[in-house]
């Protein structure tokens, strides 16, 4: 019999749909099958950390489903933590009454409410030191992050316009302050350093903690994530102590393994295999043949070669932008400005950092590809 590998094994359980019960029944069985328990939580301070991308409500399925972050905290407190918290650092400004906002509109306030566990609406971040980090060397972190001593990382599925896909590795992000986030696009433009940098920070907050990641997939994101895409029904859940592997398995499952930049970044530092397929999968088989559809602006693996000027570009539709300027303050180059009344994108400055049309609620940012670029494709 072959002895699991529960440091690195994706611990899988069918789970269709979000009523309570059914995720409270699924979530248990999950956990418990991946050894997750007293060792690792009786007496430790553990922080709860949701994907709440923005004030979303949760049928946009942009940010985690409060069944399964209730039912992930139910599980824990079982196993008699020190102290339980749920915090997050969401897309935008990081201040009280933002949080307040977003926890109310995903349904995190509810949770709260139920379970008794207090939602973070501090605003104090420090530096975390990354020693051994290839790419950065420290990153500003949340205090309620910096505080703990297990980080219960509980992410959301979906395709993403820089990132491919997002899962577990990239919700580790989410633990830099609201808009400090924006600046590190501009410090590390290149998507090569700017993927190392989240490795690296996944790397140091597992050096001196517990990270077990558990993946909400029941209905995940398709198109334009991380938030103008579509719900897609998976009917999963994932978990495992390693980011990286849960990512590869979860990829795999979207069919943008060989597209994903953290994934090859992780395998060409001995993180994961170059394969999901050589990465244990315990549990209910994972489904296939899903066939997501991809974010307008993601490349093929050939692709990402070819020059800036070539690549795909977000570009304003004027006749559906609401002059918000939600973008212009989430703009990392300061590129975008308004012109008669709407956004406008000056072109030269733009890093293709995607941040735009992520926080455009009216998703009226889309992505131009160009004459040559449609034809190298
Ligand atoms: S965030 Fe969207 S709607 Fe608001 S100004 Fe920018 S493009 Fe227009
Ligand atoms: S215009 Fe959009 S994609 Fe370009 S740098 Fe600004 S936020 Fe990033």
């Amino acid at each position: 019999m072959n002895m699991i590998d529960y440091e690195n094994a994706v611990f899988c359980r069918k789970c269709e749909n979000y009523d309570r019960e059914n995720v409270s029944l699924a979530v248990d069985r999950l956990l418990a099958q991946a050894g997750f328990g007293s060792d690792e939580i009786r007496g430790k301070r553990v922080v709860i950390k949701p994907n709440l991308l923005l004030a979303y409500a949760p049928e946009k399925a942009a940010t985690t489903h409060p069944a399964v972050v209730e039912a992930v905290i139910n599980y824990v407190k079982s196993y008699f933590p020190a102290s339980l918290i749920i915090a997050e650092s969401p897309g935008g400004t990081y201040n009280e009454s933002s949080l307040r906002r977003v926890y109310d509109v995903t349904g995190m306030t509810g949770v709260s409410e139920r379970t008794g566990v207090p939602l973070n609406f501090g605003s104090d971040s420090d530096t975390l030191s990354i020693p051994d980090g290839e790419n950065a060397k420290s990153v500003q972190a949340i205090k309620p992050i910096l505080d703990s001593e297990v980080i219960v990382n509980v992410c959301k599925a979906k395709t993403h316009s820089l990132a491919v896909m997002t899962g577990a590795s990239k919700n580790l992000f989410g633990v830099i302050p609201g808009i400090t986030k924006f600046e590190m696009h501009a410090r590390f433009s290149d998507p090569q350093k700017f993927f190392g940098m989240v490795t690296d920070v996944n790397c140091e907050l597992k050096k001196h903690r517990t990270v077990f990641s558990v993946c909400d997939a029941v209905i995940c994101m398709e198109g334009n994530g991380p938030s103008g895409g579509n719900p897609k029904h998976a009917g999963m859940l994932f978990a495992s102590r390693n980011t990286f592997s849960l990512d590869s398995v979860l990829a795999e499952m979207m069919g943008v393994h060989d597209e994903t930049p953290i994934l090859a970044i992780a395998a060409s530092r001995g993180l994961i295999p170059a394969s999901a397929d050589m990465i244990a999968k315990v549990g209910d088989p994972v489904p296939t043949g899903l066939d997501f559809v991809k974010a307008d602006a993601t490349q093929g693996k050939k692709l990402t070669k070819i020059p800036a000027f070539l690549q795909p570009r977000p570009v304003i539709d004027r006749d559906i932008c609401k002059g918000c300027f939600a973008c212009v303050k989430a703009c990392p180059q300061h590129t975008i400005v308004e012109k008669d009344g709407k956004a406008f994108i000056e072109k030269k400055n733009c890093i293709r950092c995607y941040c735009c049309q992520e926080l455009c609620t009216f998703k009226a940012v889309r992505i131009k590809k160009s004459f040559i670029y449609n034809i190298i494709k």
